[in-house]
Order: C-alpha cells, then structure tokens, then sequence
C-alpha cells in the first residue's frame, strides 16, 4: 500500500512499526459548538482509512482526542453565561450523537484534554529537565530554537519564520517564535495546580501526551485536516521527539479543505454548513458519497446541487442491489444462463477497488470500480429474465460484493425492505393499536392481529377502520387460507 506522507512529501509503502498492526491517531474537535461539513469530511477520512486498514488485514488502533479546554470554549461560555465544562459537555455528546448519525465508529480510545492533566504536566516538566521548555511567571513555553528539526514537517525554515513573525507582544518569551507549553491561570478560568502555580494546558500540548499514553512512540499514521499541518501538528512533534528523542510519526495525512464558493469552510469565516442540519434533510449515505467521490487530499466542493447528485448515484446503486437479489429469488426459471461474464466482471471490481485504495486510499477510484460493476449488473438482470440455478447465485454474489466493498467506504445499503414501507404505518398502528416501535413491518403486523381480533370480535367498523387506513397508504391486505398477508407495492 501506498500513502502519501506530508513529512517527505510523497507516496511511500506502507511498513509498520509492529507487522500487521497499525497505531493511528487524528486530531478531533474542539468542542464549543456543533462540527460543521468541512470538520466532518476529515473525520469521515480517518474513518474510511481506518475501515480500509481492517479490510486489508490490519490490527487498528485508533486513537482520536477531545480538545474540552481551550481559549474558543471559555468564550463561549463567558457569551452564554454558562460554565466551560457545561459547554464543554454538551458539545462533546453532539459531537459523538453527530459521528453515529453519519457512521462514523467510535475510536478506540476518546481521551478528554481534561481528563490527561497529569500526563501533561509530566512532559511539560520533562522538557524542562531536558532544556526544551522554560518557565516565566506562570506560563512555560517550548524554545523553538532548542529542537533543531522545528519547521521540517512543514517545510518551513526556522529564519524565515523567524523573520516573518511579527513583533512579539509577549516580550517575556525568550524567543517570538515559542509557544506555550501551559498556561497560567486567568480569573474564572479553568485550572489545574502545576508545579507552575495553577494554569491550565496549551492546546498542542494534549496530542502530544495522549498519543504517547494511548499508543506509544511512534505513531504508524498522523491525521488532521491540512490547516493543521502548521503549527499545531509541528510543534506535536517538536515537543514528542525533544521529550523522547524518537521519531514521532512515519506517515503524517493531511485532508484538503472543504470549500464552500471557493472558500474553505470555516466557524470563523461564517461559511459553514452544520454537520447536524445538512443530515437532517439528506442521507448520510449520500454525504459520505459525495465526500469519498474526491480524493481526500484535493479540496473538495460542496454545494446542494452535487449532493443531490450523489444521492441520485446513491439511489441507483441501491437499486441495482436490490434488483439483484429480486431477480435471484423471482426471475423465472430457465436452462442454462451465462454467469461467466458477470462472475469475471465482480473479480474484475474487486481487483481495480483494492488497486485504487491501495494507491494512497484513492476512493474516488474504489468508487468507480463499484459503480461501473453495478453497470454490468444491471445488464446481467435485463438479459436474463430466466435464470438457471447459476445465475441466481451470481445475481446473489454480486449483490453481496457491492454491498461489502461501498461496506468499507461506510456506505449501507438498506436493509431489505426497511426503507421501502412507509413510517407512516406506524403512526397508524400507534393510533389504532397502542403499536410503540419504529419498524414499518412490525407495525403492519400489529395491525393485522388488531384486525383478526376486530373481527372475532365482530366489531366490523374496526375491522374495516384498519383496512381502509392500510389501504390509504398504499398497503393491500390479501386474506390467504394461512391467515392475512399484507403487501406493499407488489
Ligand atoms: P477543529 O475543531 O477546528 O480543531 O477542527 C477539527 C478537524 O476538522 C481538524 O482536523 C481540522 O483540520 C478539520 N477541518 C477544519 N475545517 C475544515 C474544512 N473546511 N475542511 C476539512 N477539514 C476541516
Ligand atoms: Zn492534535
């Protein structure tokens, strides 16, 4: 496998630190509001790369943090009147509530800056002692100038920052281009007690010390979105590799930015989409698509029209599926079919989307593979509206691959049926029958059952109230010498 590394700037082979496993960690959010699109596409990156890794084989762990104290959480709390670690907490579970709603797996570990404070100030003091780090009134702050590898992730050279960085208004730091290690205190402020008086954690400070605990050094990949890349990603490894004099990272990734009208998508810009209200009225199968359908390190642009379009592609891929196993099981019976063609044609997919992954997780390419085969399906079924016992089994095959491969981008397939029956048979069942579920099936037999027990009763208004509702939504109740049969569409 191939993957691009930020840190030498091209493609290498992937080779782990331990054979057959792979330490993985990326950068999650900082919560003092909702994530937006732009934050989703590089979670949904990791997310893709971590399922892929585990379809190739690997053993994954993942790590991905909770940044639950920083400077953007305390004003926001000072705005609402509440307390950061109300703020805090609230968009910590919007946040994970969000990644469920997308299909996002949880990690492996979500430690909370707020919860690893004693591992923190262990390194901070570590780079102390070791002549990295230096305390002035409360704050400390890392000397760039002591970690000669500063700006090589970035491929920034240390004069030139040097030179471009303004005049520091911070005349206490040795150096304009330090940064702070840990914080001291403000009144009202979050603080944890220090060997530096009370203060709290700057915010590169917590990956640093969390990926150390949670997976050691070295990490096998680094992840974040590329505006991460300097500083926060620089100054991790600045303060890992002064702290323990090993290598912090084999394989930094970086996703492009989600843009909106050309622009990155950002809180600060006021351009941004809410993660939450865009699924509110969309598939989150159809985000995912439009998302995977650009390489993760391009930019990538989002607007409605595109995401209608990739729930149209979207639809049509479940449709296929759902063809396939519809013809499988009702297509008439017939001698002889010809499965060779569609047989060669999966093999074909599954080879053209491993050799894409495979190619520095080209998803876009992966994605062509599936489509393109569920092309020939399509043809499979036109061509054969008799099957012999061969070719339902191909039909069957075939629906599964697609299933399994978009499976390792994330993307479902619905279940058979479930998305077919309308919810609103439910509220019928409610109404009539006291049903409380969410399942349109189980609803429709509750009704049924309703109905039986209506007519033993000869209570024929009921009887008849339940037929007519079903009716009213398109449902069709068929009484068969083995009780009623309730369809839908058919
Ligand atoms: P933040 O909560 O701001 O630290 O961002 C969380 C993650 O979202 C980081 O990995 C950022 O790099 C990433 N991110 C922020 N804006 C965008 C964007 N417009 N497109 C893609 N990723 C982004
Ligand atoms: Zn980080």
């Amino acid at each position: 496998m191939q993957i691009y590394n930020t840190a030498t700037r091209r493609k290498e082979e992937l080779v782990t630190h331990e054979p057959g496993k792979v330490a993985m960690y990326a950068c999650g959010p900082t919560v003092y509001n909702y994530i937006h699109i732009g934050n989703a596409r590089t979670f949904l990156i990791f997310d893709v790369v971590r399922k892929y890794l585990k379809y190739r084989g690997y053993e994954v762990a993942f790590v991905q943090n909770i940044t639950d104290v920083d400077d953007k959480i305390i004003k926001r709390a000072a705005e609402e009147g509440k307390s950061p670690e109300e703020i805090a907490a609230f968009y910590t579970e919007a946040f994970i509530d969000n990644m469920h709603t997308f299909g996002i797996d949880d990690p492996d570990v979500r430690p909370r800056a707020t919860q690893e404070i004693p591992e923190m100030i262990e390194l901070v003091q570590r780079l102390i002692d070791r002549g990295h780090a230096y305390e002035v009134d409360g704050d400390v702050y890392f000397s760039v100038r002591s970690f000669s590898k500063y700006g090589e992730l970035s491929g920034r050279n240390i004069d030139d920052l040097q030179s471009g960085a303004r005049v520091d208004v911070d005349e206490r730091k040795r150096d304009p281009l330090d940064f702070a290690l840990w914080k001291a205190a403000k009144p009202g402020e979050p603080h944890w007690t220090s060997p530096w008086g009370e203060g709290r954690p700057g915010w590169h400070l917590e990956c640093s010390a969390m990926s150390q605990k949670y997976l050691g050094v070295p990490l096998d990949i680094h992840g974040g979105g590329s505006d991460l890349v300097f500083p926060h990603h620089e100054n991790e490894k600045a303060q890992t590799e002064a702290a323990y004099d090993e290598s912090f990272v084999h394989y930094w990734m970086h996703s492009g930015m989600l843009r909106i009208n050309s622009e990155k998508m950002s809180k600060s810009l006021g351009n941004f989409l809410l993660l939450k209200d865009v699924l509110d009225s969309c598939n989150p199968n159809a985000l995912r698509l439009l998302m995977l359908q650009t390489h993760y390190r391009s930019p990538l642009d989002f607007s409605d029209a595109r995401l209608a379009e990739a729930d149209t592609s979207y639809g049509h891929l479940c449709a296929t599926v759902r063809n396939l196993r519809w013809a499988a099981e009702h297509a008439a019976e017939g001698e002889q079919s010809d499965s060779a063609g569609i047989d060669k044609a999966r093999e074909t997919m599954r080879a053209d989307f491993v050799e894409a992954m495979d190619d520095d997780f080209n998803t876009a390419g992966g994605l062509a593979a599936i489509f393109s085969f569920a092309n020939e399906c399509n043809r499979f079924i036109e061509q054969h509206d008799h099957m012999d016992a061969g070719a339902r089994e191909a039909a069957l095959l075939s629906a599964d691959a697609i299933e399994e491969l978009v499976g390792v981008l994330g993307i479902a397939m619905p279940s058979e049926g479930a998305d077919e029956w309308p919810m609103e048979v439910c509220e019928l069942a409610a109404k009539t029958c006291g049903y409380e579920g969410d399942d349109p099936h189980a609803a429709a037999d509750a009704l049924l059952e309703a109905r039986a027990q209506a007519r033993a009763e000869k209570n024929w208004a009921l009887a008849d109230a339940v037929r007519d509702g079903l009716a009213a939504l398109g449902f069709t109740i068929e009484d068969t010498p083995n009780g009623a049969r309730v369809s839908y569409g058919e």
